[in-house]
């Protein structure tokens, strides 16, 4: 397997749109990585350029520490799934799996042996003489896979491979690659703009917008600690709630001062404060850290806000919350048997301790 690096890569298409701009990334062998986005922020266009299927405008893209790009993608040993799996209709599971490897030349016991160990590892074998038609996209997507996997590639890249199939078999397929990128101990870079595919399977995360690299973390770094405000938006599900505050001192403390509410800076975020002397933030709380003030009553009223109940939505092992807080909405993850109703005031602590301050003209992280 292979180390992967991109140096300073850009892209500028014919036209002149920067689609990826300077960015550098390391992907050491047998990692799991993922590059997430919205759309049109420029993971595509970096995946196929490590691909070959796309010229690199500057930088270098090395595998295994060996220039590649001028390399054709044939010589590359890579190996990429797309969204659309294409595979040839007319042929069995076994011919397209086989068909990569009789172009190269493979002797044909040794195609028969590597169709047979991989399609064991995807659990294809009864499907191996069907043709696609004859295969649910689930098993399609894992024959475009194994057509993959025969050829041996140093690093696999995938495109968001699973956006075709529905929402169970996503689920299921996510853990099922998760499972075979451990046992083939490949180096993986993977593209979604799914923030959940990229939360579960990714030993890293690699968020892009607009081109650039805003955060280069693991999954429980990029969710704990996020970089910026977009990477806390981007990341989470349902996303973080942002209030603008204002910063008032009342003798030795910090007072996180928005409409309708004041909250107390903790120690460290009070500390970060007088350190940058930034005046204007946002503050950044993930639905779970809001808690029903009933289950905590010992909470201080420093750390508790008073919002009007719009919607409850009962998800089974826990309930959603939308709320006016000072003319805001937001959203609250409670306990399921919270007994909010809608139209009543409802009172919630914040774990301060959770929560995120941004510089509001920067969007940077603070704390
Ligand atoms: P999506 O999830 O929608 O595929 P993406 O993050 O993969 O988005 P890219 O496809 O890499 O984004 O596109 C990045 C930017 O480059 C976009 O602004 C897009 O419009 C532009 N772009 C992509 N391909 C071309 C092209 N062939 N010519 C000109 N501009 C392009």
């Amino acid at each position: 397997m292979a180390d992967v690096v991109l140096k300073n890569i850009r892209k500028v298409y014919p036209g002149g749109v920067v689609a990826v701009k300077d960015i550098n990334i390391e992907i050491k062998d047998q990692e799991f990585v993922v590059l997430v986005g919205p759309s049109g922020c420029g993971k595509t266009t970096t995946l196929r350029m490590v691909a070959g299927l796309e010229e690199i405008s500057s930088g270098d893209l090395l595998i295994d520490g060996e220039r590649m790009n001028d390399v054709p993608p044939k010589n590359r040993n890579i190996a990429m799934v797309f969204q659309n799996y294409a595979l040839y209709p007319h042929l069995t599971v076994r011919e397209n799996m086989a068909f990569g490897l009789k172009l190269r030349g493979v002797p044909k016991v040794e195609i028969e042996r590597r169709v047979k160990e991989v399609a064991a590892i995807l659990g294809l074998e009864s499907y191996l003489d069907r043709q696609p038609s004859a295969l649910s996209g689930g098993q399609r997507q894992r024959v475009a896979l194994g057509r993959a996997i025969v050829r041996k590639p140093k690093v696999f890249l995938f495109d968001e491979p699973l956006s075709n199939l529905d929402a169970k078999l996503r689920v299921q397929t996510r853990a099922e690659l998760s499972k075979l990128h451990q046992k083939l101990r490949a180096t993986v870079l993977y593209v979604t703009h799914d923030q959940v595919e990229a939360m579960t399977m990714g030993t890293r995360i690699i968020v892009m917008k607009d081109g650039v690299v805003q955060q280069n973390a693991s999954p429980i770094e990029t969710y704990d600690h996020p970089a910026n405000i977009f990477v806390a938006g981007f990341i989470g599900s349902p996303p973080m709630n942002f209030l603008e505050v204002e910063i008032k001192r009342e003798g030795d403390e910090l007072y996180l001062v928005g409409s309708g509410f004041s909250l107390r800076a903790t120690q460290n975020q009070r500390q970060a404060l007088e350190r940058t002397g930034v005046s204007e933030v946002v503050l950044g709380i993930r639905p779970e850290h809001f808690h029903d003030k009933l289950m905590v009553p010992d909470a201080p009223d420093d750390q508790t806000v008073t919002a009007v109940v719009d919607v409850v939505e009962p998800m089974g092992h826990e309930t959603y919350l939308y709320l006016t807080l000072g003319g805001q909405t937001v959203t609250a993850r409670v306990d399921p048997h919270c007994r909010a109703r809608v139209g009543q005031d409802m009172d919630l602590v914040v774990e301060m301790k959770q929560t995120h301050v941004f510089d509001k003209r920067t969007e940077r992280a603070i704390t």
